[in-house]
């Protein structure tokens, strides 16, 4: 279908941050994948080219009507100096999921991975290696059709660009306060909350500012039809230790289907957790955080991969987790799944797929 992969290679190669400020996605790397859409002939001009801006007509339908989504992974280097994924089967996976959701086609899975490792390949020098550090990518897919009208573009283009990020915690694990938005929701049953979609995160912004006003960083959202069962905190998943139990709420629906989420429940299981997949309401978890029994709670995700949680807000009530510290079990779930991902331990799961040598290995 989309034939062969081209590779034209940049002739200006770009000066590389310090990786002391890398921040988050704010530098690109030299080169990006593109391939297009057209209705009749498939995914077709899959190339890697220089990094640049794309040209694109005001009439686009993705400006008007949001059909687009994407995906976010990364890439490590170990001490030994290979470049790992993660897991990178599940997010194309997840990428042909969210396409159909959106009526976007959906793309050949194993051909766009193969294409992300010839681009990392190409780019490897900007792979950092600092402790914590890692290569941030963002595989998406736009609806380009020039045309007003309300129904599925004709057109599409399919991107991959790459940007080195910092370590999310600079200082270590930093439990964060967390508020319950009990007006706003992020997604409903049968809305597009299972699909990573642009609209889901435009959705949750006013709810994310208001949050930060008052002083906590992240939201905790409740569904959206009763507003009773905890979702997601931020754009992460959630999990609660309950005594020796961890809950999770199951999957709905609205609720984004983490690959961080799935590991965290694999993982823990084999520490010999029960991991308990379920509704859980907001009612419940607030009584176990007064009672003492909930001793733990912590969000999931690429960016963060385990965001440890100190506080809960709900209307002018305020809780403590854990007397507001890192937990033994959420410590342990970072330290093994970040050590496992970098190939700083054993990949008992799996897990990994080495791409090529880092550019600069670390000694
Ligand atoms: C991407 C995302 C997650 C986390 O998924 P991972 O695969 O673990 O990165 C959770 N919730 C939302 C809303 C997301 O968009």
């Amino acid at each position: 279908m989309q034939g062969e992969l081209k590779i034209e290679q940049s002739t200006q190669l770009k000066p590389k941050p310090n990786t002391a400020n890398l921040s988050f996605g704010v530098y690109m790397t030299d080169h990006m994948f593109t391939m297009d859409y057209d209705k009749g002939q498939g995914w077709h001009d899959a190339k890697i080219v220089p990094y640049g801006p794309i040209p694109m007509d005001p009439a686009a339908k993705v400006f008007h009507y949001g059909q687009t989504i994407f995906e976010g992974m990364k890439a490590y280097v170990g001490p030994d100096g290979d470049i790992r994924l993660f897991r990178p089967e599940k997010n194309f996976e997840r990428f042909n999921r969210s396409c159909r959701r959106m009526s976007i086609p959906e793309i050949d899975e194993a051909f766009v991975l193969n294409a992300l490792k010839e681009l990392i390949k190409l780019d490897r020098s900007w792979v950092p290696s600092e402790p914590g550090t890692s290569l941030y990518i963002r595989p998406f897919a736009i609806a380009t059709e020039n045309h007003l009208g309300a129904n599925p573009s004709l057109n599409y283009k399919m991107m991959i660009i790459l940007s080195p990020v910092a370590a999310y915690y600079a200082e270590g694990l930093n439990p964060v306060r967390i508020y319950v938005e009990t007006r706003d929701v992020r997604a409903v049953t049968g809305g597009v909350g299972e699909a990573k979609t642009a609209g889901n995160y435009a959705a949750s912004m006013q709810a994310q500012e208001n949050a930060y006003a008052a002083g906590y960083s992240q939201v905790l959202w409740l569904d959206g039809v009763q507003r009773k069962y905890v979702e997601e905190v931020g754009s992460m998943n959630v999990f609660f230790r309950i005594g020796d139990r961890i809950v999770t709420p199951s999957l709905s629906g609205s609720i984004l289907n983490g690959i961080t989420r799935d590991s965290a429940i694999h993982m823990l299981r084999d520490f010999g957790f029960e991991v308990e997949e379920r509704p859980i309401t907001i009612d419940e978890l607030w009584q176990h955080a007064e009672d003492g029994s909930l001793i733990e709670a912590f969000g999931t995700g690429t960016a963060a991969v385990v965001s440890p949680i100190g506080e809960i807000g709900w209307e002018d009530k305020t809780v403590k987790i854990g007397a507001g510290e890192t937990g033994e079990c959420t410590r342990r779930l970072y330290d093994e799944l970040t050590s496992l991902q970098r190939g700083d331990s054993e990949d008992r799961f799996g897990w990994t797929q080495t791409v090529c040598r880092a550019e600069t290995a670390q000694s």
